[in-house]
């Protein structure tokens, strides 16, 4: 078996620029890093995936648990069908030198079904493409193992109107879409693609693309620092001209973490509902401090709307490190809260650190401040937000309660660090306003 050229995920990079797919496999050192909030996808994807697998429980995975032992995996695979294996998970083959892993197979008395998992809600273009060149390698690779066709595909993802109450009901969680005529009507324009990503490798030279709304969609392209060096720096101070201070404005600033589990943690929580799980604020001209941290066995959502618009009522000017973020919070609790909250009034005094700055990847807070070179001591040993997410996710599950009280402990103190950090880079930038800085 040759070594393959292409993969799916080659293929769907592919299809999003063929110059991220020449630089991917010519200049794969280059990539940007990989954020935690990618990484956090990526680890939900994994998740996801492994739960669908007891929608076919009792089959045989085939994966060698890295992507770089291809032959590996197709032995695996081949053995397994051999051996009469009727449910496989990480079945990989090859056809045409194009490499792909299909989630779950299953054979049934009229032959095999293929089964790829998506941790969405929704089915994108970009899932149809990568059903339709998984449809077509399978179909043609599958028959040189075992006489079985290839029957059907079907797009497994996360039912958007499940609610959760006890127990998780996998059956209710997920639903299935057949995308099997789709992807037979697709055979052509697949096979036109992979040629084309096949001869822009071959050409040996880096095809001439110039940046633009394609370095965005459908995902973040891994190259953008290297393309986008000559145009401008990863990040630069803009003040906003329409930014006014008045000298008395009461300022405070706000951290808040949230998060989005793909899986309800609580009864009445459907996929991906809004979890706002801790906050800490404080003026800029203080020392103290409110904190909230929701506890590990209720939803902490409406304690945190309620303890958070009384602090913040009185503000003038409210610092945040993303605006966008903070307003579409703002506009969940606006949809939650009670009759006597405003957080209409609340969003206009938004100000968002990240609006002093342009980048043209991701807005980094730690990079901002080294921009305009504020520092403060670093506390906690939690590096990210993602991070102190992922310690309430584990909180919450936790039985104890004493350890529940160090990990909420833990989560307080990034918070308190990055106040630290906001409210030092809103003075800085308060002043920047008043002096014109440019
Ligand atoms: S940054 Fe844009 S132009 Fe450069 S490889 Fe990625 S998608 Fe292509």
């Amino acid at each position: 078996m040759s070594k393959p050229v292409l993969s799916k995920s080659t293929f769907v990079r592919s299809l999003q620029c063929l110059k991220s797919l020449y630089l991917y496999k010519n200049y794969f050192k280059q990539r940007d890093k990989i954020t935690p909030a990618q990484q956090a996808i990526f680890s939900r994807g994994n998740q996801i995936g492994v739960l669908a697998q007891q929608l076919f429980a009792g089959g045989n995975n085939a994966s060698t648990g890295t992507k770089v032992r291809n032959k590996e995996a197709l032995l695996n695979t081949m053995e397994a069908i051999h051996q009469g294996q009727k449910i496989i998970y990480e079945a990989s083959f090859q056809f045409e030198e194009v490499w792909v892993i299909a989630d779950i197979i299953v054979l049934k008395d009229d032959g095999w079904h293929i089964y790829e998992v998506k941790s969405s809600l929704n089915i994108s273009e970009t899932y149809l493409h990568d059903a339709a060149l998984q449809y077509y390698i399978i179909r043609n690779a599958l028959p040189q193992i075992q006489k079985a066709p290839v029957q059907s595909i079907s797009l497994i993802h996360v039912n958007a109107q499940y609610e959760k109450q006890g127990a998780l009901n996998l059956q209710q969680f997920f639903t299935f879409k057949d995308v099997t005529q789709h992807c037979i009507t697709q055979t052509d324009w697949i096979r036109q693609k992979l040629i084309k990503a096949k001869l822009t490798l071959e050409n040996g030279k880096i095809p001439a693309i110039d940046i633009g709304e394609h370095c965005k969609l459908p995902y973040p392209c891994d190259f953008t620092n290297t393309c986008h060096r000559h145009v401008s720096k990863p990040l630069s101070l803009v003040v906003p001209t329409d930014f006014n201070l008045e000298p008395t404005a009461k300022q405070m600033v706000l951290c808040m973490l949230s998060t989005k589990p793909a899986i309800p943690v609580y009864d009445g929580c459907k996929p991906y509902q809004l979890i706002p799980f801790a906050f800490a604020t404080k003026s800029t001209s203080s020392r103290f401090v409110h904190q909230f941290t929701g506890n590990n066995y209720e939803n902490p959502t409406n304690l945190f709307i309620e303890k958070l618009y009384n602090v913040l009522a009185d503000a003038d000017v409210i610092w945040v490190d993303e605006i966008l973020v903070a307003t579409q919070l703002f506009n969940f609790f606006n949809q939650m809260s009670y009759a006597d909250q405003n957080w209409e009034l609340i969003t206009e005094k938004l100000a968002g650190i990240d609006t002093f700055f342009t980048s043209y990847n991701y807005f980094d807070i730690n990079l901002a401040a080294q921009q305009i070179q504020v520092t403060v001591p670093i506390n906690t040993k939690v590096p990210h937000a993602i991070a102190a997410t992922e310690i309430y996710m584990t909180m919450q599950q936790s039985q104890d309660l004493f350890s529940a009280a160090e990990q909420a402990e833990l989560i307080q103190q990034y918070l308190s660090d990055q106040l630290q950090l906001l409210s030092k880079m809103a003075n800085t930038l308060g002043r920047f306003t008043n002096t014109n800085y440019v």
